[in-house]
């Protein structure tokens, strides 16, 4: 394929702008700053899931106002037919220990809610202050596991969305919106 075929070709798969940059950055102002007004002052870890909620987390930590800190993991979660296996791989995990923390995952986006499940299963397991979820995007209507984060920004209905850090085929993550995109 020639260079102007594939950019039309990859510009042809974002069918329309879900929600805009402007929004995303209102929403995450009101998030920041409902993060720093209940967490005031005390020792908050925030986890972000790699890749997916990179630029979430990036935004997302500019608007907290109280003093944070930022760690990464990745996580894949394996499945034996629909079901969850329960087994979380841990492809680079945290190097902190999480026991004197309130520790905050972010997320791009819960779909079956399998991988948030088990993350915080674990996560929990090792004993943090407290725990919560906050995620970008929320498609409560594919739910598999009985799963709610604390905190949705943007609640969706059963589309595949793409950008903002969310990907298709590792490309689209540099949109700075969240198209739906074209099958
Ligand atoms: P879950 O375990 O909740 O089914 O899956 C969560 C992961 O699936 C997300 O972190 C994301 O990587 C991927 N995912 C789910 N829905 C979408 C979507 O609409 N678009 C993209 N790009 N990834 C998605």
């Amino acid at each position: 394929m020639d260079k102007i075929k594939a950019i039309e070709e990859y510009n042809s798969k974002i069918k329309r702008v879900l929600i805009s940059e402007e929004e995303i950055k209102a929403a995450i102002k009101e998030a920041g700053k409902k993060i720093s007004d209940s967490y005031n002052g005390e020792p908050i870890l925030l986890v972000s899931i790699l890749n997916g909620a990179f630029v979430f987390m990036a935004d997302l930590c500019r608007e907290i106002t109280v003093p944070c800190e930022i760690a990464f993991m990745c996580a894949k979660s394996y499945y034996n037919g629909t079901n969850s296996s329960g087994i979380v791989n841990i492809t680079m995990d945290l190097e902190q220990d999480i026991s004197g923390y309130h520790v905050i995952i972010v997320e791009d986006i819960v779909d079956t809610g399998r991988t948030l499940n088990d993350v915080v299963k674990l996560l929990k397991a090792r004993n943090p202050l407290s725990l919560r979820v906050v995620t970008l995007l929320d498609k409560p209507s594919r739910r598999i596991v009985d799963f709610d984060p604390d905190m949705s920004l943007f609640v969706i209905e059963d589309l595949f969305v793409i950008g903002y850090g969310l990907d298709c085929g590792e490309y689209y993550r540099n949109l700075p919106y969240i198209a739906e995109y074209n099958q």
